[in-house]
């Protein structure tokens, strides 16, 4: 089964002397959906960008299926295993929604002809609620919310293990913001992939078969139902914490690193 595994990881930006988080053991498995929760500044972004590879843990170590995230190949790693989903999408504004989808497969290798590659990126677009008028869209002439979707079937479009999503239904109505967590939820559940989601909303964290409160550097196992976050305040209403993941703390409980 693949797992993403942190034992004993610190970060400090460079520069800086705020550790944002201090020896957190953490482990996320396929097959589930976690949400991150936490005030904003906590260092829930920061997270995500260790998880896809984007920096480095100042100490600790990172290990996808074992493999040191550090020392591979952590390109191959976002082209290959990960689907990311950013709040800033990246998105080329003057290529289609289509393009976008095509070249990003081109970009992880995904084998096929552009004919195939069209009609796949077709299959993801209307999965997330994009007709194929819009599909054939300059991205500069699609609502903010239409852009969120596209990310999201970029990020799917290699087929990857791992989805990273920070925010993903953040500018969504209602209706697509149910579809979108169908859509995650069944990845996890039907597909065996690890879904991994930064989450104000309570919506969101339905979805979820675990959820992690960040605050001070600390991670917390939280319980679904005394589910803190609300989108409008943005704060952790509860304390309601059953897991400390520091190693201090597995320590202190007699368990071992990682779990
Ligand atoms: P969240 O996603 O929970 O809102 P972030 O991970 O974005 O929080 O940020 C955590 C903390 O790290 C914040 O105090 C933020 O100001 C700081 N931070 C974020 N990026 C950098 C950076 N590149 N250099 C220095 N500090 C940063």
């Amino acid at each position: 089964m693949n797992t993403l595994t942190l034992q004993d990881v610190s970060y400090k930006y460079d520069g800086t002397t705020r550790t944002i988080f201090k020896d957190v053991n953490l482990q996320f498995e396929a097959g589930k959906v976690y949400t991150i929760v936490g005030k904003s500044g906590a260092g829930k972004s920061t997270l995500l960008s260790l998880l896809s590879g984007l920096d480095t843990a100042t100490s600790g170590s990172l290990t996808y299926n074992g493999e040191n995230l550090a020392t591979m190949n952590r390109s191959q790693y976002r082209a290959k295993k990960a689907g990311i989903i950013f709040q800033s999408l990246n998105l080329l504004p003057t290529a289609t929604a289509i393009d976008n989808i095509i070249l990003s497969m081109n970009i992880s290798g995904v084998k096929g002809s552009r004919k195939n590659k069209k009609v796949m990126a077709l299959e993801l677009l209307e999965k997330v609620g994009i007709s194929p008028e819009k599909a054939n869209r300059k991205i500069l002439k699609l609502s903010g919310g239409e852009q969120q979707r596209i990310g999201i079937a970029r990020a799917l479009a290699h087929n990857p293990e791992l989805i990273v999503a920070d925010e993903p239904t953040g500018s969504l109505d209602k209706d697509t913001e149910a579809k979108i967590l169908k859509i995650f939820k069944s990845l996890a559940h039907n597909e065996g992939k690890c879904v991994i989601i930064v989450t104000h909303s309570k919506k969101v964290t339905t979805i979820a078969d675990e959820i992690l409160g960040l605050e001070k550097g600390v991670f917390k196992q939280l319980n679904k139902s005394h589910m803190p976050v609300d989108r409008e305040t943005n704060k952790p209403a509860s304390k309601q914490g059953t897991q400390v993941t520091t190693q201090k703390a597995r320590r202190a409980a007699g368990k071992q690193p990682g779990r």
